[in-house]
């Protein structure tokens, strides 16, 4: 999950300072490819209104929500991160992209 150091930490939308004051949503990492447009706020936090008026709001919140899912479907068969990383780089299963 992103860290939040309100006062420093910015607004990965509109760019501005993340206050204490303000209402914030905060993503963990979930897209991998560096490539992909959305990439950059994968792991990063943001002003809950920015969010709210964001052109890719639906998309990424779609891949985020589809991602979540992925993750507790394979977490029952592979509970532990180091059997999910093994299952992962051995291709036994595959990370959902797009
Ligand atoms: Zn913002």
């Amino acid at each position: 999950m992103a860290l939040i150091f309100h006062g420093q930490s910015t607004c990965s939308i509109c760019g501005g300072i993340l206050q204490k004051t303000d209402q914030i949503v905060a993503f963990a990492a979930f897209i991998a490819d560096k490539g992909d447009p959305l990439w950059r706020y994968s792991d990063s936090a943001m002003h809950e209104t920015c969010v709210e008026e964001w052109v890719f709001r639906d998309e990424f919140l779609a891949r985020y929500e589809s991602a979540r899912e992925w993750f507790r479907r394979v977490q029952r068969q592979y509970p532990t991160l180091e059997a999910l990383g093994a299952a992962l780089h051995d291709g036994h299963i595959e990370y959902p992209e797009k």
